[in-house]
């Protein structure tokens, strides 16, 4: 079997920026990828909610639909207008899965994202 480090390096280092929320979406952990990508470092960041992120330009019914489908335990993929650290404007193509605990209830959500405004 693979050892447990090994499980934490592959998350630390994927190449897509990867945060772990809980319920409310205030992020615990982020991997290199997620401040390369934002620019914020995990002392920058921790504790806040993904929400600082937001460039506030997209629109409030994608974020709706966002949580309607997060917590009815399903996955959600899309795009949303992000702001780096910096305040440079990027597409970001962001998929949001919960995390279930034991007995089936969230507990965490993980987002995965990427820069694709030069792909759009
Ligand atoms: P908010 O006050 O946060 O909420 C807008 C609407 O979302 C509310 O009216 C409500 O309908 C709904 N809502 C908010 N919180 C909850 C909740 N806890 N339960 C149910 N419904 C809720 N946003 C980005 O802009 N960029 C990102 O990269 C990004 N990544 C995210 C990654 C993860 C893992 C998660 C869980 C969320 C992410 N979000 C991201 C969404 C973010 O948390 C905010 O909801 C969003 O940015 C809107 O922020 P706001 O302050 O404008 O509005």
């Amino acid at each position: 079997t693979l050892p447990f480090s090994l499980f934490v390096k592959a998350v630390e280092q994927a190449p897509v920026a990867i945060s772990i929320t809980d319920k409310k979406a205030n992020i615990l952990y982020i991997n290199q990828a997620f401040t390369d990508v934002t620019g914020y470092n995990a002392a920058e960041i921790l504790g806040q909610n993904e929400s600082a992120l937001s460039d506030k330009s997209t629109p409030r019914q994608i974020y709706y639909d966002l949580w309607h489908t997060i917590s009815r335990k399903q996955v959600w993929h899309g795009q949303l207008v992000n702001r780096q650290k910096m305040g440079q404007r990027y597409l970001a193509d962001l998929t949001i899965a919960p995390m279930l605990d034991d007995r089936g209830a969230i507990s965490h959500y993980i987002g995965m994202h990427r820069d694709v405004t030069l792909a759009h």
